[in-house]
């Protein structure tokens, strides 16, 4: 079975900004929207993509990337939360396919652990480093309503969401690292 791309929903969209439900129901429709997460992910060219950015207020993601050793990591989880975080940060620029467009740099801890089940129920446990610390803090915190921009000074925030590319998907972007 192969996912259908969705649209990606751009900041603004209420989905986006309000906490994202639980998912309790293991069925078939949670399968096709992890398989169309992913469809939609490599479309856009992104290496994470939560449920709400299709539209979906569901605790569910999805990624493929890359850590700081260059080894790619793919997957997806369902119902995350953060279990640890290291102290000691990387800064780097960070992007969303969400808020198309623009990165802005942003310190992250540099290892990040995360908890859940996958769309079997069965528990789960992600660890990573470098960018997929990254990804995995980016895309749980999506799940709680917030976006990368909201941890910039108001200043910033301003000018990335002044820089936002008009395009409902990213395909058209030169590739990289957006989650
Ligand atoms: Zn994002």
């Amino acid at each position: 079975m192969s996912g259908q791309p969705r649209p990606v929903v751009i900041v603004g969209d209420p989905v986006l900004h309000q906490p994202a439900q639980c998912v309790t129901d293991f069925g078939t429709d949670l399968a096709t929207l992890i398989e169309d997460m992913f469809a939609t992910m490599y479309v856009a060219e992104g290496v994470g993509l939560a449920a709400p950015q299709v539209g979906v207020g569901l605790r569910v993601f999805v990624y493929d990337c890359p850590d700081d050793q260059g080894e790619y990591h793919r997957g997806h989880l369902v119902n995350p939360v953060i279990t640890s975080t290291s102290s000691e940060t990387d800064e780097a620029e960070e992007g969303c396919l969400s808020v198309p467009g623009p990165y802005a740099p942003l310190a992250r801890p540099h290892q990040v652990s995360v908890a859940g089940v996958d769309q079997t129920g069965r528990p789960v446990e992600v660890s990573g480093t470098g960018f997929f610390a990254r990804c995995l803090l980016h895309e749980t915190e999506h799940l709680s309503g917030t976006l990368f921009i909201d941890h910039l000074k108001r200043r910033r925030r301003a000018r990335v969401l002044a820089a936002i590319e008009p395009f409902p998907w990213n395909a058209d972007l030169p590739p990289a690292l957006s989650f």
